[in-house]
């Protein structure tokens, strides 16, 4: 049923970037055979899934929405893959994104760019918009994402389905291509929060090929579902911080971020003001510690290690050097180009200290802005977006205003804390825009997924 709602669909949304059809269905017949053997099956058998393209999945193209990349097939399953296979999960295919996930719209691929299944003209959001747009679609039942600056947040809350970014080091990074390793988190894509709590209990917990996963115990996130659903939220202390909800911030986005407080307060929440003094200052921290490390990362692709290079075509580079720069001219598309030049622009010796030194103090900071916030509350609510949707083509040509998208969604990745958006309902149609999905987002203590999970359940 989902590969036929794939070849319905997905010729409008563009979701996928590859779907394996065949492989697919041997999978579901196998957990079927499974199954009428009497076997153990696993949480998520015979769930068909969707994978954004920066998973490295066995004998499957993983091209991370890049030319570079293009007909890259790993000899190896990454950690993701392999927990979602070993819980019965059926791997439907691999989802588009922004190129090497560095983008708030997939316009940034050379591919066709993805569609918002709620209005064709707009976005999905990024970088994980092909897995947004995928389960939104119902195209897949759960989707897998990344969230370095709010790539599984901001789609989520743009095509109106729950996206959780869980607490640095939660789940494993160990076969999710590096983009900007201090921030990047794995996490799922759901229509419900049930599904997503499901997704994070597969996915999360210590993984040896990872030395950054953390070993704390992993938590039983359905029972904060199910105690959340009871509806009583008596004690629990949500924080707002009313001086971020200031300019950019559409009207309808703030109508629905009140009326979802309205909500949380009737279920016995109480909500308390809070203020985190360098907020405004994340945007410009985040885009110098993801463009450095997002230079470093991608040297990797010289040409000679991975996928796409010069030396393959008709007249071969003649030294070293140049087989770098032809491959690396030619392959990665402008915006990571840009990345990599201010990375490593804030990386040398002459600015290291006023840009990439400074933006590290910023973030100390903005993590014990965060610590002193959670002295007084349980979690923070914000919007997801300061916009819905906007449509293909509007902010392309001015990354600046596509960057001030992320703004609530950075911090937690610079604070390393985890994040969910949930769908607060719909902006009103008006003269320009149709019935558009609008995300809240909960922004919890270090490893207190199931809080946030509780919540949103209460919520939903
Ligand atoms: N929009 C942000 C960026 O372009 C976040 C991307 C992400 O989380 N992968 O860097």
């Amino acid at each position: 049923a989902y590969l036929d709602a794939i070849a319905e669909r997905d010729g409008a949304l563009h979701s996928y970037r590859l779907v394996d059809a065949e492989g697919a269905l041997a999978r579901a017949d196998a957990i079927d055979a499974e199954r009428s053997r009497g076997a153990t099956l696993g949480p998520l058998a015979g769930v068909p899934v969707g994978l954004k393209d920066n998973f490295v999945t066995a004998d499957l193209d993983t091209t991370c929405g890049s030319r570079m990349l293009e007909g890259w097939r790993p000899p190896y399953a990454g950690s993701h893959a392999a927990r979602l296979l070993d819980a019965g999960a059926v791997i439907l295919g691999k989802l588009a994104m922004d190129e090497f996930a560095m983008g708030s719209s997939n316009e940034n691929t050379p591919f066709e760019p993805v569609r918002n299944p709620w209005a064709l003209d707009r976005v999905p959001g990024g970088s994980s918009g092909g897995t947004a747009s995928a389960v939104a679609a119902g195209l897949c039942a759960l989707g897998l994402g990344s969230d370095t600056g709010g790539s599984i947040r901001q789609p989520a809350s743009l095509c109106g389905v729950v996206g959780l970014k869980p607490t640095y080091g939660r789940v494993t990074r160990a076969g999710m291509i590096a983009f900007a390793s201090s921030l990047d988190q794995a996490g799922p894509l759901a229509r419900t929060v049930e599904d997503a709590a499901l997704g994070l209990s597969v996915l999360a917990g210590a993984d040896p090929r990872d030395a950054t996963s953390l070993r704390a115990p992993v938590p039983d996130y359905l029972a904060a579902v199910d105690a959340g659903r009871e509806g009583d939220l008596k004690g629990v202390k949500v924080g707002v911080q009313r001086s971020s909800l200031g300019e950019g911030l559409a009207d309808s986005v703030r109508a629905r971020f009140e009326a979802s407080l309205e909500v949380l307060a009737e279920r016995g929440a109480e909500l308390v003001d809070v203020e985190l003094p360098h907020f405004h200052l994340a945007v410009a921290a985040y885009y110098v510690v993801a463009t450095a490390e997002a230079s470093s990362n991608l040297a990797r692709y010289d040409g000679v290690r991975y996928g796409a290079s010069a030396a393959r075509e008709d007249s071969p580079p003649s030294s070293l050097v140049e087989l770098y720069e032809r491959t690396r001219s030619t392959h990665f598309g402008a915006e990571v180009k840009r990345r990599i030049l201010l990375g490593t622009f804030v990386l040398r010796s002459e600015s290291y200290a006023d840009y990439y030194g400074r933006a590290m103090k910023v973030r100390t900071l903005l993590a014990r802005d965060y610590a002193g916030a959670f002295e007084r509350c349980d979690l923070i609510a914000s919007p997801t977006s300061p916009v819905p949707a906007w449509r293909l083509g509007e902010k392309l040509d001015d990354p600046l205003a596509m960057y001030l998208s992320d703004v609530f969604t950075i911090g937690a990745n610079l604070a390393g804390l985890p994040a969910i958006s949930i769908p607060a309902g719909f902006c009103e149609p008006c003269d320009d825009c149709p019935r558009l999905p609008i995300g809240l987002q909960l922004t919890g203590r270090r490893l207190d997924e199931a809080t946030l999970l509780r919540v949103s359940a209460a919520h939903e």
